[in-house]
């Protein structure tokens, strides 16, 4: 076997082009191909939390990143009128010096700016590839075919890369019993900087405005066991779902609603993990949300995703075949991917309660004085999952 000197990298999001950053800076070549027509931007508010933060400082776009923050300072848990029941500031979950919020669109640019040498090739995917044993050749869509010496599925929760080499994603889903949607919708509240969250049992409507982007993000988020096929289906029948399951819930439910009919960014998924008990195959090798979705629940798939490609990268560096590189990636990110998958469910319950009780329950512990909150910060299975994992 060679040393790996060429990769191919299939998604240009987070976990992509932060791959593409630290191979570039070993002197490895890296193609990143993704399907998107070009570099995606907007989208919504995203965490770097714990070590991911000390990767952003290694990569040089740390200030870049401080400079992006979404400016989000409160949020403020309301009742069906509008009142505010309950309220915590940004600092509550992880203190700030190891927690930055970022919109997904502005820190994928920045990843981008930060791997010069890398050639994306848009609007392109894997159509079919082959395991030669010292490199894996590859079909692309738009019809070309290439070698290259490791494939990196960097392609998100429902990815290409391993749906190819692993087979399809249902048994590597853990379905979190919940459907999530966001879009931009107008700044009907008028808020500044902040966010408000309605509940209802199993049901959480919520807006939310940044400086750094027009209108409010509206996201809708919804408890259930049965898992369907609505998450498949057109933006038609999944709007018609949500009516469905929020018509008439209450706050600003309706008329987010009726935003959601004419907003171009609409996205629906179901809320899933992935769990695969090996993470490569020969020479694809998968990263991110790819190979270890956490879930939005967790709120770290980001700061995993830039992890996961640091720690790949400088496996892969100096090494003479990828076999042992890719081993000791997996040896050293799973551990931190189980502990940050581990955080969904309370973080579900937390964003989402189950019962009338259990939303009071909430609302008067955020109510609670500051030693509860002390306790809450640093108590918190979240700031320690974000630094379970060593990156030397
Ligand atoms: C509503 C929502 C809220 C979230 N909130 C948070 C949060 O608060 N904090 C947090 O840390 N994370 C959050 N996340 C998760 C976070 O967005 C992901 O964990 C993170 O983006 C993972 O990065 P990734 O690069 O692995 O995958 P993705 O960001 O999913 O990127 C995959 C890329 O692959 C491309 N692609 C897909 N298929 C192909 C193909 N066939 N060929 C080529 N390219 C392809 C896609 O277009 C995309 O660009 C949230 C996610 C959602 C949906």
């Amino acid at each position: 076997m060679t040393a790996v000197r060429n990769v191919l990298i299939s998604g240009a999001s987070i976990a992509g082009p932060a791959l593409a950053h630290w191979l570039g800076r070993r002197g490895i070549r890296a193609v990143v191909v993704e399907k998107a027509a070009s570099r995606r931007t907007g989208g919504y508010a995203i965490d770097l939390r714990g070590k991911a933060v000390d990767v952003a400082e290694r990569m040089g776009v740390l200030d870049g990143v401080r400079a992006a923050k979404t400016g989000i300072t409160g949020v403020a848990m309301v009742d069906a009128d509008g009142r505010t029941r309950a309220s915590f500031g940004a600092g509550l979950v992880s203190a700030e010096e190891r927690s930055l919020e970022i919109l997904r669109g502005d820190l994928v640019g920045l990843l981008h700016d930060a791997a010069p040498d890398a050639e994306y090739r848009y609007g392109d995917s894997i159509e079919s590839m082959k395991d030669l044993g010292d490199g894996v050749s590859v079909r692309f869509a738009s019809g070309g075919e290439e070698s290259f010496d490791l494939v990196v599925g960097a392609d998100g929760l429902h990815s290409n890369t391993r749906a190819l080499a692993f087979g399809p994603e249902r048994p590597f889903r853990r379905f979190l019993d919940s459907y999530v949607s966001i879009a931009t919708v107008p700044n009907r509240l008028e808020l500044n900087g902040e966010a408000r969250l309605f509940n209802t049992p199993g049901r959480l409507a919520a807006l939310y405005h940044t400086p750094r982007s027009e209108g409010a993000k509206a996201l809708l988020l919804h408890r259930t066991r049965m898992e369907s096929e609505v998450d498949r289906q057109a933006p038609a029948a999944q709007r018609e779902h949500l009516r469905e399951v929020f018509g008439g819930m209450g706050w600003e439910t309706d008329r987010i609603l009726a935003d959601f009919a004419d907003a171009p960014d609409f996205y629906f998924d179901s809320v899933t993990q992935i769990r695969m008990g090996a993470w490569s195959k020969g020479r694809v090798v998968l990263l991110g949300d790819a190979g270890y979705c956490p879930s939005p629940m967790s709120g770290q798939g980001t700061s995993l995703a830039l992890v996961g490609a640091y720690i790949l990268a400088a496996e892969l560096a100096g090494r003479d075949e990828p076999g042992p590189a890719l081993a000791a990636y997996e040896r050293r990110m799973r551990p931190y991917a189980t502990a940050n998958q581990g955080i969904a469910d309370p973080g579900l319950d937390f964003l989402v309660p189950k019962s009338g009780f259990a939303i009071g329950a909430r609302n008067a512990l955020l109510r609670s004085g500051p030693l509860l909150r002390f306790l809450s910060r640093f108590d918190s299975r979240l700031s320690h999952a974000a630094e379970a994992v060593s990156l030397d």
